[in-house]
């Protein structure tokens, strides 16, 4: 169970990590000095309430990496349980193919791999955004995560922030929520500590899945112009096939012209893609197991298993391209 991180001011963090075993492990990340959120700063009119791509018509593609860590994955890297989180693979195809990308860190994987944090943020090719401190739901239900209150929501952007700039020197302009789920109150808290959240266009639906030509057929299906693609980099069994994907999945954008961008890249002169209603809550959810096409090589219009954005059930239904529909009777999922 992840506990909430609500502090009133300086304390001396020690997350209590409860396992399905029962027992509890306390992880101790070392004395942290913690501030209070920055109060709300007023918004200039052109910034973005929340960014899932650039409307633009250039080839142009950012390709994006969460780097997860909870209290749970830091507790199964103490115990062995899991050789590390870096896919070690995927960021070798990155830097082989000299492929700029986006770099979505927690500020607890930074903690635990500081040298490589910063080893990324000096790479000119790689951008660090904030992702978190140690990857709570803003909005629940949220997957299987665990929610914040709003002071620890706050306190989760702000300790990141920190975090990220002292291990990196880099300061985070973006912010990605856990799962992609938000809500208008997760909105406010994101835009007063003065970063701009970003979701994605295209969800590459690598998280747990082994299945690499799943992965690239999951992009190469949805994407376009201006798109905002979501990966991750931690690897282990939380993201599996990322490197595999990436060997197709970065040949086959070049291959249709597409130009591989940062998110500070592509938004650089773009008006950024928004929901049609930025304010309604929005929960990212994976669908019960269906099939995933493989090998890829799929048609025109051809149908692929993709997740699809879903309102919390109180709030009235929108679309947030791309849009898919799940057919219970055939189990797929189609198009709008
Ligand atoms: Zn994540």
């Amino acid at each position: 169970m992840l506990l909430p991180l609500q502090v009133p001011g300086p304390v001396e963090a020690v997350i209590q990590v409860s396992h399905s075993g029962g027992s509890s492990v306390p992880l101790q990340l070392g004395a942290i000095s913690i501030s209070r959120a920055k109060p709300a700063i007023p918004l200039a009119a052109d910034v973005p309430r929340v960014i899932i791509g650039a409307k633009t018509d250039r080839h142009l593609v950012a390709l994006t990496f969460d780097l997860d860590m909870t209290p749970q994955m830091a507790a199964q890297l103490q115990r062995g349980m899991v050789g590390g989180w870096i896919n070690q693979d995927a960021l070798g195809v990155l830097r082989s193919s000299g492929t700029p990308a986006t770099l979505f860190m927690t500020g607890m994987w930074a903690e635990l791999y500081p040298g490589l944090a910063r080893a990324l943020a000096e790479e000119p090719q790689f951008e660090i955004e904030n992702h978190s401190y140690s990857h709570p739901a803003f909005h629940l239900p949220c997957y299987l995560l665990g929610g914040v209150s709003p002071a620890g929501a706050a306190w989760q952007l702000s300790h990141a922030q920190a975090v990220l700039r002292r291990i990196t020197g880099v300061t985070p302009r973006y912010f990605r929520f856990p799962g992609g789920c938000y809500d208008a109150a997760a909105l406010d808290a994101v835009h007063s500590a003065g970063l701009i959240p970003v979701e994605w266009t295209v969800n590459g639906m690598d998280a747990f899945n082994p299945n690499a030509s799943g992965v690239a057929a999951a992009v190469m299906a949805q994407v376009r112009p201006g798109a905002i693609v979501m990966l991750h980099l931690q690897g282990g069994p939380n993201a599996p096939a990322t490197g595999s994907a990436l060997r197709i999945i970065i040949p086959a954008l070049r291959q249709r012209g597409y130009r591989l961008v940062t998110v500070g890249e592509l938004l650089r002169g773009a008006v950024a893609l928004q929901p049609p209603d930025p304010n309604q809550a929005v929960q990212a959810y994976q669908p019960t197991p269906a099939p995933i096409p493989t090998p890829w090589n799929p048609p025109a219009g051809s149908l692929v298993q993709v997740p699809v954005w879903r309102q919390a059930p109180a709030a009235r239904t929108i679309q947030v391209l791309p849009c898919w529909r799940w057919n219970q009777a055939r189990r797929i999922w189609l198009r709008c």
